[in-house]
């Protein structure tokens, strides 16, 4: 029987009549049939949202707050069987499909206490007998849109601070992962979301994502995704409030000091890691000349050691669909033009793809430049730090960056240097934990972070409030 969507606190069919279905990319198994929704259930979806944020942005924040604690808990004692859910779904290898889970734990919990912490700011007016304040204020009706690479962790980052700060949501899920999302609000509803606060939409992009977008009764949008979708959503959103979380082509500098064992193994754990499939993977390696010989030889042994297979059994989990091995296939084409294929390179039966590798590429490359989301690694040869943070910048994304070094004064360089929204030293691209602010700048968005603090601010707003005390008319700027 095919799932359905959940609006106004009730699980209805599609007004489309149609559904589709979702499948687990190592095995070819049918996960599920769920609801093709379309501009009609959005519209429904909407005015449940509408009508559900008005008594929800009163329940005072602690309040609600105690609801995403319980969301938390639903999510641990649930747990182990979600992270199944993630890897037969998305196809990342098991720890991860935890650790996808573990992240909206973390999220909710770090949300649910900024309940207590929802703080404005007081400072003196210019008046006498007069009180100055900010306090912060829900946004209305949010519009989520979530791709597929972590099904439970992304819409849990913006589901949380969306219903912390008090407003409503109408979410739409990746295509290729509607059974998570599923899961998920079903249990917002268990922990106690009230009917109509959190609406599910699952259905197309075009048909779903496309009039979430331009709906004229939601306030803001909050979009993990592509280059090219996050563009649409610009163009298309009007005057709402936007928060585009895009691509990245993050690169991992090794200089000659660096203690190379380690660099490795954050090298084939940033870029093989969810088969490359992490909006930070690290997708290219800046090596100093000093140390590409010793370096390639430890990562040429490091991957042939990964298994491939399904990601309850293998280190490496299938492609995410065939759309994607054919995308990873094509770039693959395009680098044995552009560099030396050093291993790898080869589709394997099934959504499988080969741990790949590409020496002697130049920075201005296209799989140096463009974003493959698939376990497509491209090595890149400097002779100092100011040439490899050069490369590191030269292209349009900006989300993280890394460098493995032993020297202090490299390092505080990096981080002053690098164009990236996060930067680590002596760790991988990938690692962000859930009370630090998480985003990237230049093609990566539009500025906004996510996660920590800042995450309050994508689904808030700030109100001015005076508060004249003097019982007499006082004109600010006007002598008297
Ligand atoms: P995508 O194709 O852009 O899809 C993202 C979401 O947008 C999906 O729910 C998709 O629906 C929907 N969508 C598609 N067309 C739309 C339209 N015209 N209007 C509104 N919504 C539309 O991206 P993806 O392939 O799922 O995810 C991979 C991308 O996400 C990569 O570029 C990756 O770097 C990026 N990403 C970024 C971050 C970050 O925080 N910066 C994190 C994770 C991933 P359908 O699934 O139905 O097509």
């Amino acid at each position: 029987m095919a799932e359905k969507l959940f609006i106004g606190g009730k699980w209805v069919k599609s007004k489309s009549g149609k559904t589709f279905t979702s499948i687990n990319p190592a095995t070819g198994g049918t996960i599920g049939t769920f609801q093709s929704g379309n501009s009609k259930d959005v519209g429904l979806a909407v005015r449940a949202a509408r009508k559900a944020y008005k008594k929800w942005r009163l329940t005072p924040a602690p309040g609600r707050g105690e609801i995403l604690f319980e969301a938390a808990r639903l999510l641990k004692k649930n747990k182990k069987r979600l992270g199944k859910c993630v890897t037969d779904e998305m196809g990342k290898q098991i720890s991860e499909g935890l650790g996808d889970v573990q992240e909206a734990i973390d999220v909710f919990e770090y949300m649910a206490a900024e309940g207590r912490r929802f703080f404005g700011h007081t400072t003196t007016s210019e008046s006498p007998d007069k009180f100055a304040m900010t306090v912060r204020v829900p946004l209305g009706v949010c519009g989520l849109i979530t791709p597929w690479n972590f099904p439970i962790a992304i819409p849990a980052w913006k589901l949380a601070p969306c219903l912390i700060a008090g407003n409503a949501a109408v979410f739409k899920p990746a295509s290729d992962t509607p059974g998570c999302a599923l899961e998920l609000v079903k249990i917002l509803s268990e922990a106690g979301v009230p009917d109509g606060v959190v609406n599910l939409v699952t259905g197309s992009g075009r048909n779903v994502g496309a009039p979430i977008v331009r709906h004229k009764g939601i306030d803001a949008i909050s979009f993990t995704g592509s280059r090219e979708v996050g563009e649409f959503v610009a163009a298309n959103a009007g005057l709402k409030k936007v928060g585009l979380e895009l691509g990245g082509k993050n690169p991992i500098i090794v200089m000659g000091d660096a203690d190379l064992d380690l660099a490795v193994d954050g090298i084939i754990w940033g870029a093989f890691g969810t088969t490359g499939q992490r909006c930070t993977a690290a997708s290219r390696v800046i090596v100093h000349k000093a140390v590409e010989k010793p370096l390639l030889a430890r990562l040429l042994r490091a991957t042939g050691k990964l298994t491939i297979g399904y990601g309850m059994k293998a280190d490496v989990g299938p492609l995410v669909n065939q759309a994607a091995v054919e995308k990873t296939k094509a770039y693959v084409e395009i680098g044995k033009k552009e560099g030396k294929l050093f291993c790898g390179g080869n589709a394997l039966e099934g959504n499988f793809f080969e741990p790949t590798i590409f020496t002697k590429v130049k920075p201005s490359a296209r799989i140096a430049q463009e974003e493959i989301f698939g376990p497509v690694l491209a090595i890149i040869t400097v002779k100092s730090l100011g040439e490899a943070i050069t490369v590191a910048n030269s292209t349009s994304y900006g989300l993280s960056a890394a460098i493995y070094t032993r020297d202090v004064n490299s390092a505080f360089t990096a981080i002053r240097d690098l164009e990236a929204g996060i930067t680590y030293i002596n760790a991988p691209t990938i690692g962000a934990e859930v009370h630090l602010p998480f985003g990237g700048v230049k093609a990566t968005g539009n500025g906004t972070r996510e996660a920590g603090i800042l995450g309050l601010e994508e689904f808030s707003e700030v109100k001015t409030a005076y508060v004249d005390y003097s019982g007499k008319l006082q004109k600010a700027q006007i002598d008297e």
